[in-house]
């Protein structure tokens, strides 16, 4: 049996529909008042969205949902699912620890209470019966002041092992401010996390070169090949991989059909870039939404070739922050 790894996907969109719903229901949660029965809530979770900001709305309350409190229930669940239907060896799993606190708590109380999310987190990736390794990126959001970030920067250094790696999330907002972003993921390369970042996604405005010199891996980054093939020499030159997550561009209305992804996997192969392919939201997607569904899905929109399968499948684990040991 071939086993996988996936480097790009969201605590908020990982689990399925169904698992999202029955929670629903045992929380008698008042959201059921707009959706009686699971195929109308079904249709609205995975719907396809005009706008990256449309999208990141509902992740928004999924996030709410996952407090400590019930986030044993939601790790567990994900990494059942993960290990028995994908095959997956490996997982990193990313989220933003300060938006998982009590949100009835002072900013302040809430810095401090995201040292036990990590630790609740932690100790419910690791089930007995699904041997599945899942290490934990922390991020960053653009939305968020700087000494909050600054304060998860902190966390993830204090939690270094089971925290492999920082990311930049949010909407795409500020292209501007690159050099403060650039310079707390310096910061995070010298703290001795690895480091990505959500950039290039639904256009180039915000790749800015000075990323290249203190990131491992881009988030998405396919405006990069579709719009600034110039800046292709310099990733791979540093050995930046992408992590591209095909439906979840369909999702979030970036591309209409997966053949435009044809020419990021043409121009990335000419100039030497390494793709993983990844999941983002996998939960948010129609079904079936699994890491082996979306190879399937870009050989059957021909966008790769069955051959490129085990290479793009490989850097999976060779592009990894903290996998060790055997495939
Ligand atoms: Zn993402």
């Amino acid at each position: 049996m071939a086993l996988y790894a996936d480097l790009h996907r969201h605590l908020g969109g990982a689990l399925h529909p169904r698992i999202i719903y029955k929670f629903l229901q045992l929380q008698d949660h008042a959201v059921l008042n707009y959706f009686p029965d699971y195929e109308g809530f079904y249709m609205w979770f995975t719907r396809q969205c005009k706008t990256l900001t449309e999208f990141v709305k509902i992740h928004t309350l999924v996030e709410e949902l996952q407090s400590a409190k019930h986030l044993p229930y939601f790790c567990k669940r994900l990494c059942r699912g993960a290990y028995t239907f994908e095959n997956l060896q490996y997982l990193e799993l990313r989220y933003n620890p300060y938006f998982r606190t009590d949100h009835s708590q002072p900013p302040e109380r809430r810095v401090e209470l995201m040292q036990e999310i990590i630790e609740i987190i932690s100790a419910n990736v690791r089930p007995a019966d699904y041997p599945i390794t899942v290490k934990q990126i922390l991020c960053l959001d653009r939305r968020l002041p700087q000494h909050l970030n600054e304060a998860i920067l902190k966390v993830a250094k204090d939690n270094l092992g089971p925290v492999v790696g920082i990311d930049l999330a949010g909407p795409e907002i500020d292209p501007e401010k690159y050099d403060v972003w650039v310079n707390l993921l310096r910061k995070a390369r010298s703290d001795g996390l690895k480091t990505t970042c959500h950039l290039g996604e639904t256009s180039a405005d915000n790749v800015h070169p000075d990323y290249f010199s203190v990131l491992d891996r881009i988030g998405h980054g396919i405006h990069i090949p579709l719009s600034r093939p110039d800046l292709l020499k310099e990733v791979a030159k540093r050995q930046i991989t992408l992590e591209v997550c095909p439906t979840s561009y369909l999702q979030t209305g970036v591309i209409k059909d997966l053949s435009e992804l044809k020419v990021v996997f043409e121009r990335c192969k000419e100039y030497g870039v390494a793709i993983a392919i990844c999941t983002d939201n996998p939960g948010r997607n129609p079904a079936p939404c699994t890491l082996p569904g979306e190879y399937e899905r870009l050989i059957d929109h021909d966008v790769i070739d069955f051959a490129d399968l085990p290479q793009l499948q490989t850097e999976g684990f060779r592009s990894a922050f903290g996998f060790v040991g055997q495939r």
